[in-house]
């Protein structure tokens, strides 16, 4: 059936602009100026972006699953307690979905490509947000509830998550109106200095992340003596730590890819890896948080900060705005320019697949 559709032909990387390059691969790329139907397509041909896409649509619905089970069977909205965990798992739905829209549209243009990514990080650092709402209703070690930190948590982890998807989506294009005009392609930071720009990035991603794992961190490995919570949640804890420090570090390292460039083009790639490893982290992250909750609740009732609006939904609410906000505004420059760039290598409006 799907050989008679005719998929579109897969491309090295000598075949498409410099902007659609990927460190260390070199076959499996897909046509710069793909329609949607190529791009969707694309789902059941091996090209070097089809795991990349699978590895995080699938788990879009397990994350949303999890979530109607909470909702429907737990009936959270009733119970504010729950509040913060069905922000977190509403940002595991919404991270995975907006990544595999990502890497599946990414090919239909230049300016496609860089409004898909923007929203791939906003989606990141609303997950970032999610963590540390989650954080600060039931992982803080019981010694530090109340405390000054505890209180300011929240508003910083807000600031960073603004400052996260500013920093993320400079990184692709400079400044808005600024740095990025009709010439745009020539402007990329990622193409004039792309090491100083995947700095930046994992930057934008890593901060947020260490500054939200500060509780997390000192009560499973710094803390000793009473008020650590020690429990049973914390091997699920050390679970989800391990495979976000693997996920960085695939991320940051591009291997194996790397050590064999054009050897892990279509299966095994770094990408691919650093997906995995990330959804497996946030199943373990979800398990653990579930853990504390039963765990802890009676004891959090009584003693620690009351959950309300302002403390889970109120935040992620306003984080959505933001975010979406300074999207739209390092997007207004590519949609408002001349298609120049898009205009030099689109011939006619063909499929990709008939034009090659
Ligand atoms: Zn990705």
């Amino acid at each position: 059936m799907l050989s008679l559709m005719q998929l579109p032909q897969v491309l090295t990387i000598h075949q498409v602009p410099k902007v659609f390059h990927e460190d260390s691969i070199i076959s499996g790329y897909r046509h710069p100026h793909s329609s949607a139907t190529d791009c969707i397509l694309s789902l059941f041909q091996l090209t070097n972006e089809t795991l990349n896409i699978w590895t995080h649509f699938l788990p879009t619905w397990y994350f949303l699953w999890k979530l109607l089970t909470v909702v429907l069977i737990q009936s959270a909205w009733q119970d504010a307690f729950t509040w913060p965990l069905l922000v977190l798992l509403v940002s595991c739905c919404v991270y995975p979905l907006a990544s595999s829209c990502a890497h599946t549209f990414s090919t239909m243009s230049a300016r496609a490509r860089h409004i898909c990514f923007f929203f791939d990080y906003g989606a990141l650092s609303f997950y970032s947000l999610g963590s540390a709402i989650v954080y600060h209703a039931y992982v803080f070690p019981d010694r530090w509830v109340n405390s000054w930190f505890h209180q300011y948590y929240i508003p910083i982890a807000v600031l960073n998550t603004i400052i996260s998807t500013i920093l993320s989506c400079y990184s692709r294009l400079g400044l808005p109106f600024l740095q990025c005009n009709h010439d745009t392609v020539k402007r990329f930071p990622e193409c004039q200095s792309p090491k100083f720009s995947k700095g930046l990035r994992v930057v934008a991603f890593a901060y947020p992340y260490l500054f939200d794992s500060i509780p997390l961190f000192y009560r499973v490995f710094l803390c000793v003596g009473d008020g650590c919570t020690d429990n049973d949640a914390n091997i699920l804890h050390y679970y989800h730590i391990c495979l976000a420090l693997l996920t960085g570090f695939l991320f940051a390292t591009h291997l194996p890819e790397r050590l064999a460039p054009g050897s892990f083009d279509y299966i095994g790639h770094s990408h691919q890896l650093f997906h995995v490893c990330s959804i497996l982290g946030t199943h373990f992250q979800v398990k653990a948080m579930e853990q504390d909750m039963v765990l802890r609740r009676s004891w959090l009732t009584l003693n620690s900060i009351p959950i309300t609006f302002t403390n889970s939904v109120g935040p992620a609410l306003l984080c959505v705005v933001i975010s979406f906000t300074v999207i739209i505004i390092f997007s207004l420059p590519l949609l408002s320019a001349p298609a120049c760039t898009d205009k030099k290598h689109k011939t006619s409006p063909k499929k990709a697949s008939e034009r090659l």
